[in-house]
């Protein structure tokens, strides 16, 4: 359920609509834009009858919220959401770009692609140093030295970094090290991963499940808010079909989906969707174009000899290319990277 205040209504107003609520044993989630004013209630709603609010002074009406996500909800907050990260952001109009190699594989490969993205203008790097992989005889990343490695790239280059976090066990490390923590997409309904990140105030990037409906991904969303950590940043990675072509099926229309029903920004991953460096241009391409809020992309500087996902990573040379026709597709769109 959502109070819709009236904007002019005064403090004692929405204190005393907020008072009469958390009487009630439930939560409430204040969400404050130029012209808007909205009283969101977090629980068990049944038990609200919403009649007795609407006649109070200062409330505008009262909806009902169908979706069970509620602070991930568009209607609990019509603006988007702008995760800002060190002079980068992500969401309302501001483009993230995100690249690296799939893992950190050595102090020289890392600064090299660090170096290469940035100066083509991507505003992360990214780098996997905990890898998951489906076999346990793949290489399954450097791990702490990894971190290490990334720590470098990101002092001697100047680049925030993006890495993957697989267990609660290095937490603190992270929170620390790194700028924005990602959950990966087989760690999406790993709820006491989401339930810990929650507590932190670092930026999350929060990859869709395999085969996670877009519900159930946002719900995942929704345990992260829950914790008080609403730097929420969703990415799209493709979702498992009846198709083999191709690694993944990239569901586009999820981008206007999320916008539809959530204020959170979304990116989309086009090296992990198509699994082939073929398609990562055109799908960049057609995430921004449909709305994407930024991209995350696979780019190695050997990418014949990568320790993973080799055949889904682009050159910095292609990456080059792929960024010029992104930012003359950003323009149109009247986005800024
Ligand atoms: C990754 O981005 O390194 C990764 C493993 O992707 P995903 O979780 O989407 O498979
Ligand atoms: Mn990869």
């Amino acid at each position: 359920m959502v109070i819709i205040m009236d904007p002019r209504a005064s403090d004692e107003d929405v204190m005393k609509v907020k008072h009469i609520v958390e009487s009630e044993g439930l939560q409430t989630n204040l969400s404050k834009g130029n012209t808007y004013l909205i009283i969101g209630i977090i629980g068990d709603t049944s038990i609200i009858d919403s009649k007795k609010i609407q006649v109070l002074t200062g409330v505008d009406r009262v909806m009902k919220v169908q979706e069970p996500f509620k602070k991930a909800n568009r209607l609990f907050k019509p603006e988007d959401t702008i995760v800002h990260i060190g002079e980068s952001a992500v969401g309302g109009g501001r483009i993230g770009i995100i690249a690296g190699p799939c893992s950190v594989e050595s102090e020289e490969q890392i600064i090299e692609v660090a170096r290469r993205v940035k100066e083509a203008g991507a505003n992360f790097l990214r780098g996997g140093a905990f890898k998951p992989r489906t076999s346990p005889y793949s290489f399954q990343g450097l791990e702490l030295e990894g971190l290490k490695l990334l720590k470098i790239a990101k002092r001697e280059i100047g680049i925030p970094i993006v890495t993957e976090l697989m267990s609660t066990d290095y937490i603190d490390t992270f929170v620390e090290e790194i700028d924005v923590i990602q959950i990966g997409a087989r760690n999406m309904q790993n709820f006491d991963l989401l339930k810990q990140v929650g507590k932190t105030n670092k930026p999350i990037l929060l990859k869709r499940g395999l085969s996670a409906t877009i519900e159930e991904w946002l719900m995942s969303a929704e345990y992260i808010m829950a914790g008080g950590n609403e730097n929420v940043i969703l990415c799209e990675r493709g979702i498992r079909t009846f198709e083999t072509i191709t690694r993944n099926t990239l569901d586009l229309q999820a981008i206007p989906v999320i916008k539809k029903l959530s204020h959170l920004p979304i990116i989309v991953d086009p090296s992990h969707a198509g699994g082939s460096a073929y398609l990562v241009e055109p799908m960049a391409k057609a995430a921004i174009m449909a709305g994407a809020d930024g991209l995350m992309i696979e780019v190695h500087n050997d990418p014949e000899n990568a320790l993973s996902d080799g055949q889904q990573s682009i050159t910095p040379d292609q990456f080059d290319v792929l960024m010029t026709k992104v930012k003359a597709i950003a323009e149109i769109e009247n986005k800024e990277i």
